[in-house]
């Protein structure tokens, strides 16, 4: 499947697919200055550079970003981002088809 052939709103694997110990999310300091009023969504990581990432939940078994709305888990259902103006730099440097996407993609079992 090609990138532009994938649709971000049926998938939401980037926002989650985390394995058990990494690192979350970061956020920087200007994330933080973006993320306003969304700043309960922000805890201390310092498995991160910034000592901070944005909090998680889960589905099932997957841990996912708190702020993403939906299941990410196969079969894909409608995903949303609550934040998407204000997420930080982490998440807008993820483009679909790029081996991010394609490795969480994967660990999600979706077609990469
Ligand atoms: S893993 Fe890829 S297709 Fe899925 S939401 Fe992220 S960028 Fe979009
Ligand atoms: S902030 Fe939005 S784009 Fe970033 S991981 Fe969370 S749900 Fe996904």
């Amino acid at each position: 499947m090609s990138g532009a052939e994938l649709d971000c709103q049926a998938c939401g694997a980037c926002c989650a697919g985390w394995l058990p110990g990494e690192p979350f999310v970061a956020v920087t300091p200007a994330d933080a200055a973006r993320l306003g009023a969304h700043a309960g969504l922000v805890v201390p990581d310092d498995r991160t550079g910034t000592g901070r990432a944005l909090a998680t939940r889960t589905a099932g078994d997957v841990t996912c970003c708190a702020a993403l709305e939906g299941d990410p888990r196969p079969p894909a259902g409608r995903v949303r981002c609550a934040i998407y103006a204000a997420r930080p730099d982490a998440c807008r440097r993820v483009e679909p088809g790029d081996d991010w996407c394609r490795t969480m993609r994967a660990r999600l079992g979706f077609e990469a």
